[in-house]
This record gives C-alpha cells, sequence and structure tokens, in this order.
C-alpha cells in the first residue's frame, strides 16, 4: 500500500485493518480482489482455493511490498476442518467458491448444485455460529427470464422498463422447468441466498449478498487447449477469445439473440471493497453490481470482439466471422437462456454511492490486449505442432 495517509470509509471515519478469509480467492474475481486488497489497503487476505495459479504473482517472491499480508491455503472447502480456524480468526469472510460456467449447468447438474448449495452451507454456519460477517457471491441468473420474455413479441409492454428492469427486492425469480436443468444453478444460487436471508432474520447473522452481472476483463476462465482442458467449454468471453486467437468463426448459440450487460472487472471490484470496508451501509443488503449502459446482444458482442481483435493483433478479419449453432449442439440437452439482464442500479447507488465508469469498447480493448499477449504465441506453437499418429 502506498503513503501512510489514512483512509477513511463513506461516513469519514478511518478504516482499520481488516482479516479477510477469501474462499475462492484463485477464481477471476478472487485473483483480481486479492490484486486491490493487497496494492490498495493494509488488509491481510487468507485465500482459500484449490488452485492459485491466478495470484502466484502476489505469493511470491518475499520481497513484494504485500508479503506477509497474504496467506495462501490449498484448501477444498467440501471437506477441509481447517476452514472454520480461519474463518474465525478473520474479521469477514467472502465466499466466491462455486461452479459457475453455463457448459456445467446442464452437463453436471449435481455438482452444480453441490458446488453452489451445499458445499457453501458450512461457510454460513461457522459465520453465524462465530458471529463473523459473511460477503456471498450469487449471481444476476436466479433472476432468470424477464417477465417481458413471456408477453407476446408485438405486445408494446416489452419496451416497459417494468417487465425487464431487474430489481433487488421486486423482480420474481423466473426459472424454466426441471428439465431445464440450464436452471440447477440458478436455483442453487436462489436457495443459498434465502438461507443467509433467514440466517440473518432468525440469527442475527450480518451478510452482504452480490449478484454480479457478466463481470468480464482479464484472466477470466480459461483458453481450451492452452490454460483448461481442450474440451472445456468457457463463458462467452473466453469462448470468443479462444475462436479469435484460433482465426474460427465465434459460434452464436441459437442466432446470438439474448442480451447482456457486461462491466469491467475493475469497475466491479470497487464495489465489492465499498462493500467490505462499509459494513453498516452494506450488511442486510442484496446488491445488483453491473452496467446498465453496457448492454448488447451476444451477437453484437462477437462482432465487437472480432473489430477489437483486428485492431489489436493487426490480423484481418476471416471471411466468415460468425456461425450459428443451435443450443443443443452447443451446450447439449436442458440447455436454456436468460433473454435480458439489466440491473437496477438504485439500492447500491443509494448504500454505496457505487457507478460503474468503463464503456464496452473501451473493456474489450483492454481485456483482448491482455489475451493477446498472454495467449497468441501459446495458440500459434500448438496450432504448428504436429499431430502425434
Ligand atoms: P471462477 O470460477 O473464476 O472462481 C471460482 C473459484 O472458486 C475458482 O478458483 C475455484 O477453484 C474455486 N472453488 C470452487 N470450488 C471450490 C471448493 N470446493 N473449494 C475451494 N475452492 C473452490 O469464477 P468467478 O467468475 O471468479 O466467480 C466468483 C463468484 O461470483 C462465483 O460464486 C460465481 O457464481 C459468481 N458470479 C460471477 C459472475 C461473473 O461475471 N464473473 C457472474 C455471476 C456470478
Ligand atoms: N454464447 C454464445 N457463444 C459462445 C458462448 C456463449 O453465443 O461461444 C452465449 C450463451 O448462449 C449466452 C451468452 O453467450 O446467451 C452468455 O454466455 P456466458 O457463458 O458468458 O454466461 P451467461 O451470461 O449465460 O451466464
Amino acid at each position: 500500500m502506498s503513503g501512510s495517509t489514512a483512509r477513511l470509509d463513506l461516513d469519514g471515519n478511518t478504516i482499520k485493518p481488516i482479516t479477510i478469509c477469501m474462499i475462492g480467492a484463485g477464481g477471476f474475481i478472487g485473483s483480481h480482489m486479492c490484486e486491490k486488497l493487497m496494492s490498495e489497503t493494509p488488509h491481510t487476505v487468507f485465500a482459500v482455493d484449490v488452485h492459485n495459479d491466478k495470484i502466484k504473482h502476489l505469493l511470491e517472491p518475499d520481497s513484494l511490498p504485500w508479503a506477509g499480508r497474504i496467506h495462501f491455503h490449498r484448501i477444498n472447502i467440501k471437506n477441509d476442518s481447517r476452514l472454520e480456524g480461519l474463518i474465525k480468526s478473520s474479521d469477514l469472510t467472502l465466499n466466491l467458491a462455486a461452479i459457475c460456467t453455463p457448459a456445467d449447468y446442464n452437463t453436471r447438474p449435481l455438482d452444480t448444485i453441490y458446488s453452489n448449495f451445499i458445499d457453501g452451507l458450512p461457510v454460513v454456519k461457522y459465520c453465524s455460529d462465530n458471529k463473523k460477517r459473511l460477503i456471498h457471491f450469487s449471481t444476476c441468473e436466479i433472476y432468470g427470464k424477464t417477465i417481458g420474455s413471456y408477453l407476446p413479441n408485438n405486445s408494446p409492454l416489452r419496451q416497459d422498463p417494468a417487465y425487464y428492469i431487474l430489481k433487488e427486492d421486486t423482480s420474481p425469480c423466473i426459472f424454466g422447468s426441471v428439465e431445464k436443468q440450464r436452471w440447477s444453478y440458478a436455483c442453487a444460487k436462489q436457495l443459498m441466498e434465502r438461507l443467509i436471508y433467514a440466517e440473518g432474520a432468525e440469527n442475527g447473522l450480518q451478510f452482504t449478498i452480490v449478484r454480479p452481472f457478466n463481470w468480464i476483463g482479464p484472466r477470466m476462465d480459461f483458453i481450451p487447449g492452452i490454460d483448461g482442458p481442450s474440451d472445456g467449454v468457457p463463458r462467452v468471453l473466453a469462448c470468443f477469445s479462444n475462436n479469435l486467437l484460433r482465426r474460427e468463426p465465434l459460434k452464436l448459440v441459437d442466432g446470438g439473440e439474448s442480451q447482456r450487460t457486461f462491466v469491467y472487472i475493475k469497475d466491479a471490484i470497487e464495489a465489492v471493497l465499498l462493500m467490505i470496508e462499509n459494513p453498516g451501509r452494506a450488511n442486510g443488503h442484496i446488491f445488483n453490481v453491473g452496467n446498465p449502459n453496457n448492454e448488447v446482444t451476444v451477437r453484437q458482442l462477437a462482432e465487437m470482439m472480432t473489430q477489437v481483435y483486428s485492431k489489436v493483433s493487426g490480423e484481418d478479419s476471416i471471411k466468415t466471422p460468425t456461425i450459428d449453432v443451435s443450443s443443443k449442439e452447443f451446450y447439449g440437452e436442458g440447455y436454456d437462456d436468460s433473454d435480458k439482464r439489466i440491473p437496477d442500479m438504485t439500492i447500491i447507488n443509494k448504500q454505496l454511492g457505487w457507478n460503474p465508469k468503463t464503456p464496452i469498447w473501451e473493456m474489450l480493448e483492454s481485456t483482448l490486449t491482455y489475451q493477446y499477449k498472454t495467449y497468441a504465441e501459446a495458440i500459434k506453437q500448438t496450432i504448428a505442432k504436429p499431430v502425434a499418429s
């Protein structure tokens, strides 16, 4: 941390250093949170995960300015008795651990449900029993489909924000049938939210629930065959990056008509830091964290990424930049989709005064620059390698 001036919270009080038990610290969001906490705050982090590749640069060497403030614990929260001790010795637990890639929801529904509900139960219990604060990561997907998606295509009400804006305290959660196993994730996350809320109401657990709306940026997921399995299917940013790096057409699932709002990871973690350092304003709340101004269809995202990738790589785009694939072909049986996700920002504005800043073109440029620098050479080498006979 630079300088020695006291850091103040939103009410002008000095922020005291705390210890945070961060579960899932080795993932995409966790790695950015650890980086921010180390470089901008005096807090200590117990970084819990089964992997640490994305935070290795923060753990070594011992000469790093934050050495002694971040400690990695290789723990699988499914079955490790050390977890309670770590939660007990921390002031706050941040739980990010989850299976959270849509390709898993309908193909590994049991793992998805266990990971997003059952495995998190001890975390909630240890926080509640030991009177420790919990910031739990849920998802925007718990809203499911919009009310508007059930209206006739030509209904003028589809244009009315009341039918599509997603609001923490009033929007319903609308999932497809049980056969549509896509919703196993959203349903498990919803039950976990309800459990945490009930622990707050009945046992006084001090909690905050975060609903991320498509946070994107460097270190998100993996590139299949490079730092993840060759047949793995990551989230859309990494799928499209992989296609661009390999000069393959980007695959548009069911025509790429679904809409998403994307927020830059560096904006989003500012919101989480405000929650960490302003407990009085964050406790007891559920927060949408997204950028309502960055809405695009998946097709538009593919077109924008193709254009930006040409700029950062200096390569012309291929002749057929996108192809359509059915969701059954791409994800298998039981896939379904959220049609539109625009977060209402009233609560986070009021409680924490947070607003996202980065426009979509800018975040795509910095992210694709990172993807190109990190992976282009490795991809070239795999493509050049002769296939073993
Ligand atoms: P991620 O997959 O990159 O990170 C999750 C981390 O949790 C991984 O490093 C994984 O190894 C770890 N983990 C999983 N199970 C574990 C276990 N049993 N024990 C120990 N570690 C375990 O995902 P992310 O994008 O960083 O997401 C973090 C959280 O935010 C998740 O709860 C996810 O559901 C939620 N979320 C993220 C987004 C987004 O836009 N990135 C959107 C909605 C919800
Ligand atoms: N998608 C796509 N092509 C891909 C990967 C994803 O068209 O190669 C679509 C997917 O069907 C969904 C959207 O992109 O409509 C966002 O998918 P992501 O995996 O990022 O997660 P989600 O936002 O659905 O949670």
